[in-house]
């Protein structure tokens, strides 16, 4: 429950920022100038921690992102005044109004490669060329570009509704849909979620297109949003087990501080998990890893499971004792040993004879068991460590009894 309210509101958290940016455009009436300054300063400053955090974290598509939207910004701001240039003001309009879906859209395709490599100076290269597109057209004058930017290629008539050019509504509509596809994909990840609403609000800034404070704040906005993104999906990297998606045990050192003056922890362990490995391989291994894990993580009776380590696992259960857990525990040993595990891949046999190796590779259905060490805070444990250590020797105990089996 608690798990699924924090995952909404990181889902949200980019919109709340952009409706909070878009409260302070309205009060802008009400400040003072160095802060109506300060606020056509920040998207360059925000910009630049994002950068530097992307770069850190490796998130390249944010570094690149980040980048296309300095450059925009600052075109915006100081282009129109270099004079004897051949663009004007409403020129660079309509290329950012491409420049930024076309490049949302495109750098979503690619795969995080680093910036600092070969992948991120071919990145480097696009952006260069846009910018040294953008160089020839101040130059030049040629204006055929500029008119196939602005060139109605639907006969509906959008003029009448936002000042955005046909071709770059038909851009952001298919960003947003590329972006709304991979959010739900990748659903694990924060990412496409805070491009989704950086797309939707720079949209807006565009349509609306009357304030330059208004492009500063949520263009500052969009680097907020990237920044918040990056730093909770490393904080969730950092908490949760990459193979089995379960918290880690860096979560559960967390959480058992957070234990109060009962509570009862118990020890999960594979049987004979190494023979396993021996026999099927690591990988078929790790498949059996991930279903084991999504069984614990159902546990019932109000327990939090975790991957402690390699095939062990632990469940915390606040408030309750080891007698309210038992049949809990009981249930869930009960539901691996009886859950079917298919294996296809061909067996990782020693002797190596083609007939055996063809012979094992028709699928066939295993069983995993697990055993199972519970114990509870009393006058004898005190602490969560000396409770855990209790729950460690209840597993061997059951270990020696013959496994799958629960013992306190
Ligand atoms: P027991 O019933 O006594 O627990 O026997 P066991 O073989 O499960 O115990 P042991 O602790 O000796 O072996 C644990 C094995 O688990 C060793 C290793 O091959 C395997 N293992 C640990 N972590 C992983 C993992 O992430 N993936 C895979 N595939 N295997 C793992
Ligand atoms: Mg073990
Ligand atoms: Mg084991």
């Amino acid at each position: 429950m608690k798990t699924t309210i924090k995952a909404a509101l990181s889902r949200t958290l980019p919109f709340i920022v952009m409706a909070a940016a878009y409260f302070l455009y309205t009060k802008i009436n009400k400040m003072s100038n160095p802060q109506v300054e300060a606020i056509g300063f920040s998207p360059y400053a925000i910009f630049f921690v994002g950068a530097v955090l992307s770069w850190k974290f490796n998130r390249s598509r944010e570094f690149y992102i980040l980048l296309i939207l300095a450059l925009c910004i600052a075109s915006m701001a100081y282009l129109p005044e270099i004079s004897g240039t051949a663009l004007r003001g409403g020129d660079i309009y309509s290329i950012i109004c491409m420049v930024i879906p076309l490049n949302i859209a495109l750098f979503s395709f690619f795969k995080e490669r680093g910036i600092i490599s070969l992948w991120g100076s071919l990145r480097m290269a696009l952006i260069l060329g846009q910018c040294l597109f953008l160089f020839w057209q101040m130059e030049s004058g040629e204006r055929e570009w500029l008119h196939l930017l602005n060139k109605e290629v639907v006969p509906v008539n959008l003029h009448a509704v936002t000042p955005i050019p046909q071709l770059s509504v038909i851009a952001f509509v298919i960003a947003f849909a590329i972006l709304l596809v991979r959010a739900i994909v990748h659903r694990s990840s924060s990412q496409e979620v805070s491009f989704i609403s950086v797309l939707l609000a720079i949209f807006y800034v565009l349509h609306e297109n009357n304030n330059p404070l208004l492009y500063s704040i949520i263009f500052a906005a969009s680097g907020i949003v990237f920044i918040t993104s990056i730093i909770q999906d490393s904080y969730s990297m950092a908490f949760s087990d990459e193979l089995t998606g379960l918290p880690s045990r860096r979560a559960l050192k967390q959480d058992m501080m957070k234990l109060g003056f009962n509570y009862a922890i118990a020890m999960l362990d594979i049987d004979f998990f190494k023979k396993f490995n021996d026999t099927y391989g690591h990988d078929t291994g790790d498949e059996v890893l991930r279903l084991v894990a999504s069984n614990i993580k159902e546990v019932t009776g109000g327990g939090r499971a975790f991957r402690y380590g390699g095939e062990e696992f632990t469940i915390l259960f606040p408030g309750k004792t080891i007698s309210d857990v038992l049949p809990h525990l009981e249930e869930l040993r009960e539901k691996i040993s009886k859950q079917p595990f298919t294996i296809r891949a061909k067996s990782k046999s020693k002797t190596k004879s083609p007939k055996r190796s063809s012979s094992a590779r028709t699928s066939k259905q295993i069983y995993i068991t697990v055993s199972i060490g519970v114990s509870q805070k009393n006058e004898k444990y005190k602490t969560t460590e000396t409770v855990m250590k209790s729950a460690d020797t209840a597993l061997y105990r059951a270990k020696k009894k013959g496994r799958n089996c629960v013992s306190k």
